[in-house]
């Protein structure tokens, strides 16, 4: 990658989180859904909620981003560590991969497990409050996903 493009990458890099902690949550919340899991099942996939996680993380509330998406900042940060500088995510990934299998696997078994837990809330919401799956997700600040 040629100087040149990695202060593209900078830059661009920057110009989102400017945007997105400048964008008002009211009108990311009344965004379209754009999560094809979700617009077919209408049950959240393991990914959603990372943008609204990231854009609390742009806006500085560290909480709302865990109860937003309990990986989106590591998600977040491993993806900017890539954006800024692809030599350190070399590093951060060949060390990821010497992580104990047994870590690595905990990891995969925490974000499914919560995103299990996430289909279960989804699925009572629904049913009982006669929800959509989407207003089921947002409605509650304990429940927001
Ligand atoms: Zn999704």
């Amino acid at each position: 990658m040629s100087l040149g493009e990695l202060k593209r990458r900078r830059l661009a890099l920057t110009g989102i989180a400017l945007a997105a902690a400048l964008l008002p949550r009211r009108h990311l919340e009344r965004m379209p859904l754009l999560c094809p899991v979700r617009l077919l099942s209408r049950y959240p996939c393991p990914t959603c909620g990372m943008t609204r996680s990231w854009h609390s993380v742009a806006r500085l509330d560290p909480v709302r981003a865990l109860r937003d998406h309990p990986f989106g900042p590591a998600v977040l940060a491993a993806i900017s560590v890539g954006a800024w500088s692809p030599s350190g995510a070399e590093v951060i990934a060949t060390r990821a991969a010497r992580l104990p299998v047994r870590l690595q696997v905990a990891t995969v078994a925490g974000w499914l497990g919560w995103w299990g837990w996430r289909l279960a809330v989804t699925h009572r919401l629904t049913r009982t409050a006669g929800l959509t799956a989407k207003e089921g997700t947002q409605t509650g600040s304990s429940l927001a996903f």
